[in-house]
């Protein structure tokens, strides 16, 4: 088995995964194929969705099929010539406790029908369980992982670590450590199912990203049990190259219908909002009035084309560079989705060491959440580093224009042409800034400096983010070696917070703050104060 980054945006990426079935492209979205109830057989999931691979269940195959899948071999059996995954049971552990078999016999049998993804009976941690016995559920598991190499007979398949720990996060960190150690192909994260079935995703989000800062970079990562697309987007983007989706069909059974942003009752839609061939030749009346099993079949293959349709999205905002856009437009469509991302800014430094610098486009930023962008973050670090022209005595802080980059705005330019009119020999010794959003203080070196003018941002800003810019606009004064700083303020825009910024920064590095007094910036009367000032706050040095 092999797996080849081609593509990558935040911590998501657009990978290539061979087994021994064959090709295929992450992020990577397996049906689950239960062999008694199949509403879409696996050959027409290959020619009709397009389907490269699906995930069955080995323990209910080796319960029920036992003879015929050893004789047929997993493929013949199910009808399916591309790559197949089995778990292992451990589901079935979690939701039944115990299951008749054993890490060993699953081990054998998955060789024995020839899958071409095998699991190792790992312990589900669970949710809302003891510490102690997540601490074991860790223990076994690894201790089981271990005993892989010696009870394995064929190395043509790929076999998938689980993580385990829950919502212990010291016990996720330790078992990701451990099983990233061992010769696994792919890693799991196990048993979140619980944990998104109660729409806990901002403790997924914990989850995911810390077996991800404890796993090899280089090894795809399933996210076991997530089979709904209005999740997909931020589990790619922290990372998750595959899922199962059992919820194609359960969903489709109790007349639940997908959507990009949640679930809907057949029984209360009056419309479909959807594309799919399903829904452009049929319409809710029509299917609420079908046979129980024709309705069923029509809701898993909606179920199953809008999944699908939300990874071909995900994966083009990734070529696009604009996956962090579609991640944010999905949690607007879910309280919980958006307390999640919420959680995601807990992780921003963490993202932005792993996210790609280089991008093909601008950016757009709807709030304060998107000031935990890996741009965002990176400017402030490379500002930090930044340092100020020697010369410049004297920073003059100007208000962000519609034009970018800002030095080239015809407001910048009337300002820097006076100065350069009234005080010729003394230019080199102003240094101009602007202050703006997202990025705080902007060195007229720095402005186009990608993405400094490749973004959009939602205005008028939100309180978060004036109050994030003059943060940043404190923090810059504090760190430089300024002798004199020239605001000229914007109070309509920044409320007076760039203004208390600067004068605390100012107070701080003991040196004198000249402000503009009137409203308007860009008023004539202001610039020819402004340059005033400035000459005065010269002859002062
Ligand atoms: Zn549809």
């Amino acid at each position: 088995m092999s797996f080849e980054i081609m593509d990558k945006d935040l911590l998501g990426r657009i990978g290539k995964f061979e087994t021994k079935s064959g090709k295929m492209e992450t992020p990577l979205l397996f049906p689950v194929i239960n062999p008694g109830i199949q509403p879409i057989s696996p050959k027409k999931l290959k020619n009709e969705f397009g389907c490269k691979a699906l995930i069955t269940n080995a323990y209910i195959v080796n319960k029920n099929f036992k003879k015929i899948a050893v004789e047929k071999g997993l493929h013949d059996f199910l009808d399916f010539d591309g790559s197949i995954m089995t778990d292992s049971g451990a589901y079935q552990l979690l939701i039944y406790k115990g299951v008749e078999t054993t890490p060993k016999k699953i081990v054998q049998f998955q060789e024995a029908i020839d899958t071409d993804i095998a699991t190792i009976l790992d312990i589900p941690t669970g949710w809302g369980v003891s510490k102690e016995y997540a601490k074991y559920t860790v223990t076994e598991t690894i201790k089981r992982a271990k005993a892989l190499e010696k009870m394995k007979s064929r190395d043509e398949l790929a076999w998938v670590g689980p993580v385990q720990g829950g919502q212990y996060l010291d016990l996720v960190a330790k078992s990701a450590k451990a099983m990233g150690k061992l010769p696994f192909q792919i890693h799991a994260l196990g048993s979140p199912t619980p944990v998104m079935e109660q729409y806990k995703f901002d403790v997924l989000v914990d989850m995911i990203l810390t077996a991800k800062m404890n796993l090899p970079p280089d090894r795809p990562l399933h996210l076991f049990g997530a089979g709904h697309p209005f999740m997909f987007a931020m589990a790619v983007a922290l990372g998750c190259d595959l899922f199962d989706s059992a919820a194609y069909a359960l969903f489709a059974r109790q007349d639940r219908y997908l959507t990009d942003s949640g679930t809907k009752r057949l029984s209360e839609l009056e419309y479909f909002p959807c594309s799919c061939p399903v829904c452009n030749n049929t319409d809710p009346k029509t299917v609420k009035e079908l046979s129980k099993d024709e309705r069923h079949r029509l809701l898993a293959e909606h179920n199953l084309h809008v999944s699908f349709g939300e990874l071909r999205r995900i994966k083009l905002a990734v070529t696009e560079g604009r996956l962090w856009e579609h991640m944010e437009m999905r949690a607007y469509g879910h309280p919980t989705l958006l307390q999640a991302l919420k959680k995601v800014i807990k992780y921003s430094n963490f993202i932005e060491k792993h996210s790609p610098v280089h991008k093909k486009g601008g950016i757009f930023l709807f709030s304060s959440l998107s000031l935990a962008r890996p741009e965002v973050v990176r400017y402030q670090k490379k500002l930090t580093e930044y340092e100020t022209p020697q010369k410049a005595k004297v920073l003059l802080l100007l208000p962000q224009t519609l034009k970018k980059p800002f030095c080239t705005s015809k407001e910048h330019q009337t300002i820097l042409e006076n100065i350069q009119e009234k005080i010729p020999d003394k230019v080199d010794l102003i240094h101009v800034c602007t202050y703006a959003a997202p990025f705080g203080v902007v060195p007229t070196e720095l402005d186009d400096v990608y993405p400094v003018s490749q973004n959009i941002m939602a205005s008028p800003f939100d309180d978060e983010t004036i109050t994030y810019v003059a943060k940043q606009t404190e923090n810059y004064i504090k760190s430089s070696d300024y002798k004199n700083a020239v605001l000229l303020r914007e109070p309509k825009v920044w409320k007076g917070k760039i203004l208390s910024a600067c004068k605390r920064a100012c107070k701080k590095k003991q040196i004198s703050l000249n402000i503009s007094h009137r409203k308007d910036p860009w008023n004539e009367k202001t610039l020819e104060e402004l340059v005033n000032e400035i000459q005065q706050t010269l002859l002062a040095i």
